[in-house]
């Protein structure tokens, strides 16, 4: 018994030596990745060891770098020695060519369409296994995008131009469109649709598991509740809240509905309804009289 706990015990010092080699290695790997970022900042890097690079560095590497260097006012792709003008502040933009919303967070840092369509190619060639266990792996051949290949206005943003429509609320970027593709108020209204869409998908998901109960259906509900949502004013905080928060806030506009919806009125009226919100505002931990109290808030005073 005892040589086998001698043999374990040496056995177990050896796993341990290692690991430690191991944990040795992985922060050696570590540290030339961080050199090799250090040599992308540099103004202008040879193709050729850029090429070389991506054996050292992980994709995150890479986009450290290129905030680095456009925090340098360098254009984010290695290989181009342009520095970077007058850096745009807005989030989106409206391509007047595609009639699409652009998310140009990422296409800020480059100079160019190229320059961004070359570095997002050569970011998606490094590969994504660790650094630690790339050494079983043979390197990825790495090609750098050609001149003449074209470029990209940024990532587009998913917002369909259908849905835009439905929601006839872009009738200022239809105007604006075709004048200057970059006015800040674009991009606010650009927000403003991302933040509508945010509260409309939070209510929806909600009601979803409410409606049923009250025997409606999402579309007994979903037209007024666009109108209703379309009149809100949004700011980046007042869209963020708990699920609790989001099925409390679905059930005091779904009274409010009432007033223009004979169904959700029909609805709200039934016993088992009036029930079944009580249970489920109990669980929030309020009562009944707390969710007339906030609808009341929202009605018209009283003469
Ligand atoms: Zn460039």
């Amino acid at each position: 018994g005892k040589r086998i706990k001698a043999l374990t015990a040496e056995e177990e010092a050896r796993r341990r030596e290692e690991i430690k080699e191991k944990l040795r290695e992985k922060l050696e790997l570590e540290k030339r990745a961080l050199q090799v970022v250090e040599r992308l900042l540099e103004d202008s890097v040879a193709e050729d060891f850029l090429v070389d690079c991506a054996k050292f560095i992980t994709p995150a590497n890479y986009k450290d770098t290129i905030e680095e260097r456009s925090i340098a006012k360098l254009c984010g792709y290695p290989i181009c020695p342009n520095k970077l003008g007058k850096i745009p502040t807005q989030q989106y933009k409206i391509s007047a060519k595609t009639n699409k919303v652009y998310d140009i967070t990422e296409r800020k840092c480059f100079c160019s369409n190229f320059c961004y369509k070359a570095s997002k190619e050569f970011e998606l060639q490094i590969s994504k296994t660790p650094l630690w266990i790339r050494q079983h792996e043979s390197p990825p051949e790495i090609k750098l995008l050609k001149k003449g290949d074209g470029g990209s206005s940024g990532e587009e943003v998913m917002l369909s131009e259908k849905r835009l429509k439905e929601e006839d609320i872009e009738n200022p970027l239809n105007d604006r469109r075709t004048k200057d593709p970059v006015l800040p108020l674009i991009d606010s209204q650009a927000q403003h649709l991302i933040q509508k869409r945010i509260t409309v998908e939070k209510l929806t998901s909600c009601l979803r598991n409410i409606v049923g109960p009250l025997h409606l259906t999402m579309s007994d509900v979903s037209t007024d509740l666009n109108s209703l949502v379309r009149t809100f004013r949004f700011t980046n905080t007042n869209i963020i809240h708990k699920t609790p928060e989001w099925t409390l806030i679905a059930v005091v506009l779904l009274h409010l509905l009432s007033e223009v919806s004979p169904a959700v009125r029909e609805a709200l009226k039934r016993s088992a309804s009036v029930e079944y919100l009580n249970t489920l505002m109990e669980e929030l931990g309020l009562q009944e009289q707390d969710v007339l109290n906030l609808v009341q808030l929202f009605k018209p005073p009283k003469h």
